[in-house]
């Protein structure tokens, strides 16, 4: 979680949701307040908890590399989020 003067990005999402939320709760982070979500690559240790942060907050733009199946941008729009393709790193 990378916590910006503008803007408050999370960077992959980790393995599980039930992993990521623990996470959250022992941090005591509010995922109301990201912004952007950007995925690095598309393993599943990277994207596992990433319908649990929508779930929270589907105000987010998600970002993840153009390498990935259509049904990824799909799965991310129908949960309300803004889905972009970027070129890889
Ligand atoms: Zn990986």
């Amino acid at each position: 979680m990378i916590e910006g003067t503008e803007k408050t990005i999370l960077f992959d999402t980790g393995t599980q949701p039930q992993i990521l939320m623990h996470n959250v709760g022992v941090l005591g982070v509010d995922l109301k307040k990201v912004d952007e979500i950007v995925i690095s690559h598309g393993h599943d240790d990277h994207t596992g908890g990433l319908t649990a942060v929508l779930e929270k907050n589907p105000n987010v733009t998600v970002f993840f590399p153009v390498s990935f199946p259509p049904e990824f941008g799909r799965r991310v729009e129908s949960l309300k989020a803004e889905a972009r393709t970027r070129r890889e790193f």
